[in-house]
């Protein structure tokens, strides 16, 4: 069997580079190389750059409602292919098919669709200054970066990319190099929805190829879904040509679950917050907090769910509900938190150890794992691990929890499980996260502005106002009176 390659797609279409180079992209589930992809060497970067500035002349020039029926048509589109779509993002990532079918395109194509719905809305202000007056416009940047992780590769290009286009700017998309066939077939969508030649390119690499991307002085604005290292690189580089920044970074987000909760309504709360998509979601809340007078009837419930409910295996049967970790790299790494956990005098309540599931046997899966008898300093309470590994912890103040929970340098998402309506908000509001879910956990609808407080992040995703970081405002000023000048 052949392995395809896939080249860069640049100005509406595909680009092979000239230096040859190409690396390799390997279902998790099976350790298997399924295709190749070809590196954006400098030929295809000053393409790139050519091309977004072609497409953006273009494209800024419709008006907001033109280009909102065009990305309209690409919602359709998405929407149309979400099974075909769904499966590249299940062998890529080694997620569920389950989760892959009614999320990842899903929730991309909801936020094009919202954008699309508000970019005709976007208006100024005008203010008469006596006699004169003056107007605002709100224009679009020009040339846009976007760089993808790996968790969710394709909602991440339609999160990135659906305000950039709908307000007007043309995009330059990097996938991870780990997952980079969901936004290829993005571009290959917007192309034929009508989204003009150079609006929307693709540009393929790891480190490198994005460190170029933050560096290019042509480029206004950069968009970054990593780590939050990774994210301090980019910040820094980005600094060298003054480019607007929004970062959305990792975090290590706490749950309060109070002694007046619904036990089973957090036990779901926290599985679904440390389990799903195997524990690769930023938001993840690996931190839980469980009111002493709770605790036990908390941890019974959690153990037993854990240890009957979790289906791993093939990720593309529809039964399995627990995939393969992204890479055996990041599979070790999981692994090695674990071992410190267990060094450093936590208990082990379930997992903690690899998994060689039947139908998946080379998989890179780790056990869903959760820790008891934590404490706050340990490294695996710390530290985001970005696996399904839960610490549990025991608390009986509440003005205690809130420090605990706050006392961290990453704030990206919290929540809160008590019956009590005063309390629930009383807490919420104390709590230093960008994200915060009472009762819930994880729901991110594109009307909601989603980022991190403290190191976890810079600007927002999703909402209103995340038009508002995809354009600039301009003042004009009409004089209606004579100029006084003592000249
Ligand atoms: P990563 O930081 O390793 O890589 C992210 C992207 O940055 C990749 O495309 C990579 O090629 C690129 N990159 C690497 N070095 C670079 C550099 N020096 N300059 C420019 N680009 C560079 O992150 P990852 O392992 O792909 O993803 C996992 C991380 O992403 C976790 O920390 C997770 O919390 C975070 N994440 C955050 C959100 C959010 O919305 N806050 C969402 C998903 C994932």
């Amino acid at each position: 069997m052949t392995i395809p390659v896939y080249q860069n797609f640049i100005n509406g279409k595909f680009l092979a580079n000239q230096n040859g180079a190409t690396f390799a992209v390997t279902n998790p589930a099976t350790d298997e190389v399924i295709y190749h992809v070809e590196v954006a060497d400098k030929f295809i970067q000053d393409a790139a750059i050519q091309s977004a500035k072609q497409g953006f002349a273009v494209w800024s020039a419709l008006t907001p409602i033109e280009r909102s029926r065009i990305l309209l048509k690409a919602v359709t589109l998405l929407r149309e292919r979400n099974d075909e779509l769904a499966k590249i993002e299940v062998l890529d990532t080694g997620k569920p098919w389950q989760e892959a079918e009614c999320v990842d395109v899903q929730t991309g194509a909801d936020v094009i669709e919202y954008f699309a719905g508000l970019a005709p809305a976007q208006v100024g202000q005008q203010q008469m200054v006596a006699e004169d007056f003056y107007y605002t416009r709100k224009e679009p940047l020009g040339i846009c970066a976007g760089i993808g992780a790996w968790n969710y590769p394709l909602q991440i290009a339609c999160w990135k990319s659906g305000p950039a286009l709908a307000a007007g700017n043309a995009l330059i998309f990097k996938p991870s190099e780990e997952t980079p066939l969901g936004a290829i077939k993005l571009a290959e969508i917007y192309t034929e929805a009508g989204v003009p030649a150079g609006v929307f390119n693709v540009v393929q690499g790891a480190a490198e190829v994005g460190q170029w991307l933050t560096h290019n002085p042509d480029i206004a604005k950069v968009s970054f879904t990593g780590e939050v290292g990774t994210g301090k690189k980019v910040v820094a580089s980005a600094a060298g040509s003054l480019k607007d920044v929004t970062m959305e970074l990792g975090g290590k987000s706490p749950l309060l679950v109070f002694d007046d909760a619904d036990v089973s309504q957090a036990v779901s709360a926290a599985m679904l917050g440390n389990f799903y998509t195997q524990g690769e979601v930023c938001t993840n809340c690996t931190r839980i907090y469980v009111h002493k007078n709770i605790y036990q009837q908390f941890i019974e419930e959690l153990k037993s769910r854990t240890e009957q409910n979790i289906i791993a295996g093939d990720p593309l049967d529809p039964q399995v509900n627990f995939g393969a970790l992204i890479s055996k790299k990041h599979q070790d790494l999981v692994m090695s938190y674990i071992d410190k956990g267990i060094a450093q005098g936590a208990t082990l309540l379930t997992g903690g150890k690899t998994l060689s599931p039947e139908s998946a046997p080379n998989g890179y899966f780790v056990a869903p794992t959760v820790f008891i008898d934590c404490t706050d300093d340990m490294t695996i309470v710390k530290e985001e691990i970005f696996g399904p590994v839960m610490s549990v912890l025991v608390f009986e103040d509440e003005d205690d929890v809130i420090r605990r929970a706050n006392d961290t340098h990453l704030g990206l998402a919290a929540g809160v499980f008590s019956q009590d309506i005063k309390r629930a908000h009383r807490v919420t509001h104390k709590l230093q996260a960008g994200i915060c879910w009472i009762n819930s956990y994880g729901n991110s609808p594109a009307e909601m502005p989603v980022g991190g407080y403290k190191q976890s992040g810079i600007g927002r995703e999703n909402g209103i106002e995340t038009l508002d970081h995809y354009t600039q405002t301009k003042s004009i000023y009409v004089g209606m009176s004579n100029i006084e000048s003592p000249f």
